[in-house]
């Protein structure tokens, strides 16, 4: 038997087994919300734009990269948004994407970051067979384990390789640098550049991530405020104080870390099997799946599987707030 994981996937079942259930298992397929979430629009179309900044050699370039991705944002709005009647959240969400993408280059600048790392990769997919001997100490002798995704970004300094993660965040808490040494998904990646040492980090050392984060803005629009006018206040904003929305830190993370990260990829792999074979026995097939409901409200608000829980799966609830995972707007 395969287990097939990923770092959002074990990240879910780290946070509570059931969520992971609901996400990645719910009729062999995994739910998602039917409803168009603009932060996560604003996250993935920011990513897109990184991923064209990165690659843009000169100032010129990098203007014309944004360029693109506001142009192909605008016609993706004009195309799926706005027929579907959800014009009302857009203009934050535009201007957002917009005073990010400037602002960031002119913070960053291309030539020094040209100067500092010696080479770069750009979203790079890896895909590894966790090593045997994790699997058999976790108890998973007949099976293996299946590791998958992109890393946004590896660079490499005098020091050595590092991973590079971009974050777009509504708030950064003190203690956010803080967590990330011990961030599941960090760590997943961190182990997939030590299993891909050549393709993934040039062949040298791992030492760490470079923690790329992007603040959304906080101001809204005004009683009568024109789209423009709003988009322009956000974006003069960006550009006025870029030190408060943009935080680059470079974490170092311990190989110790990494390495107990593979055993606890291993042990959760063992528990999803197991879970699997047990919920064969129960009519409503998540109650064989543990809950963690200390997790049900956090930091982040509430967990946005609540509603499956709550109502125990009723199938009205579920079909009404959520479909199958791959079919949504924005895959
Ligand atoms: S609502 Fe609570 S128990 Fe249910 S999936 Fe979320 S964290 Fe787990």
């Amino acid at each position: 038997m395969q287990i097939v994981l990923r770092s959002s996937s074990i990240r879910a079942f780290m946070q509570c087994p059931r969520l992971y259930y609901w996400q990645w298992e719910h009729l062999g397929a995994g739910l998602e919300s039917k409803s168009l979430y603009m932060p996560f629009f604003v996250g993935d179309w920011v990513h897109q734009g990184m991923a064209k900044i990165y690659s843009a050699k000169t100032k010129k370039d990098r203007a014309l990269a944004v360029k693109s991705i506001l142009s192909g944002i605008n016609e993706y709005l004009d195309t799926v948004f706005i027929p579907l009647g959800e014009e009302a959240p857009l203009d934050k969400a535009i201007a957002t994407v917009r005073g990010i993408l400037e602002g960031y280059c002119l913070f960053y600048d291309v030539s020094k970051e040209r100067t500092e790392y010696k080479k770069v990769r750009i979203e790079q997919p890896f895909n590894f067979h966790l090593k045997q001997a994790f699997v058999d100490q976790a108890g998973g002798a007949n099976m293996s384990v299946l590791v998958h995704g992109t890393i946004d970004k590896t660079v490499l300094d005098s020091k050595g390789a590092w991973l590079w993660e971009n974050k777009t965040a509504g708030q950064i808490g003190k203690d956010h640098f803080s967590r990330l040494p011990m961030d599941a998904q960090l760590l997943t990646y961190m182990v997939a550049m030590k299993y891909f040492k050549e393709s993934l980090a040039f062949g040298e050392p791992v030492r760490g991530v470079v923690y790329n984060v992007c603040k959304k803005t906080q101001l809204r629009g005004k009683d009568g405020e024109s789209r423009g006018a709003l988009i322009q206040r956000v974006v003069d904003d960006y550009l006025t104080r870029p030190e408060f929305y943009f935080q680059r830190q470079k974490i170092q993370i311990s190989a110790s870390h990494t390495r107990a990260h593979e055993q606890d990829i291993a042990q959760i792999a063992v528990a999803i099997k197991q879970m699997r074979e047990r919920q064969a026995s129960y009519q409503k097939p998540w109650r064989a799946w543990t809950k963690h409901t200390t997790q049900c409200q956090n930091r982040y608000g509430q967990c946005n599987m609540y509603k499956p829980c709550l109502y125990d799966g009723r199938a009205d609830t579920v079909e009404n707030l959520y479909q199958l995972r791959g079919t949504n707007v924005q895959s």
